[in-house]
């Protein structure tokens, strides 16, 4: 695995544990906002792979998952390096943009994932405008169908850009993923990595507007830290 960074303890990105994130160079998507576009496409290999699983072995009892984020961590085989995770006895949270439903499942099927955050970029028909490429909707859909089918625990998430989101959006997301057990709004954080112009967060008013119309369809959508 071509290891672009590790962020050695983190509360928040694995709900329920302390755990570390690693992050895995490489992604199908080129979204205007993306936070991390420097490990999009080729990046120096900042943790050597051996270094990483030496760092688990140090932290066993005091981390007790690992977040494996990106990039896409499932542009690659990411199998082997999810067993030898679990096999150190972590639980592993899996990021992902939802492109590939069939290794999504498989990893599931496995046992090599206890949870997973999927990002929803946008309604549907705007896909291609947040993340910069032609969209598979149908594996898209496919990935939320079997997240919202309950084989194991996770969360929808949409990082809402000014002006690219748009109300309506957050109403046709409402009706494609009516019933999620957890939906989160985060805003978006301007960076010095993030390459396009012209984005911006939204107001918490704005946010606030967004999630009223994400609740006739789901009652479980939240706003990042409320
Ligand atoms: S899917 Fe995630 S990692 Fe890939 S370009 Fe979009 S924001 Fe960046």
């Amino acid at each position: 695995m071509h290891i672009a960074g590790l962020q050695k303890t983190t509360l928040l990105d694995f709900p329920g544990k302390v755990a570390c994130t690693v992050f895995l160079a490489g992604c199908n998507f080129r979204c205007p906002f993306c936070q991390n576009a420097e490990i999009l496409g080729g990046c120096p290999e900042e943790v050597p792979e051996e270094e990483f699983f030496s760092f688990l072995e140090k932290r066993k009892g005091l981390l007790d998952g690992v977040c494996v984020s990106g990039g896409e961590p499932l542009c690659g085989d990411v199998a082997p390096f999810l067993a030898r995770i679990k096999a150190l006895g972590y639980a592993v949270k899996l990021d992902t943009n939802g492109s590939f439903p069939e290794r999504l499942k498989a990893l599931a099927a496995e046992g090599l994932i206890d949870a997973v955050a999927m990002d929803i970029k946008s309604s549907p028909d705007r896909y291609a405008v947040l993340t910069g490429v032609p969209c598979d909707m149908k594996k898209i859909r496919e990935s939320a169908e079997f997240l919202l089918g309950g084989a194991l625990p996770y969360e929808f998430r949409t990082t809402c850009v000014a002006p690219l989101h748009r109300p309506e959006d957050f109403v046709r997301i409402g009706k494609w993923l009516a019933g999620a057990k957890a939906y989160f709004l985060q805003n978006f954080r301007p960076g010095e990595h993030v390459p396009a112009e012209g984005l911006s967060p939204f107001s918490p008013a704005e946010l606030a507007a967004f999630k009223q119309l994400l609740l006739p369809y789901i009652p479980n959508a939240k706003i990042r830290g409320e």
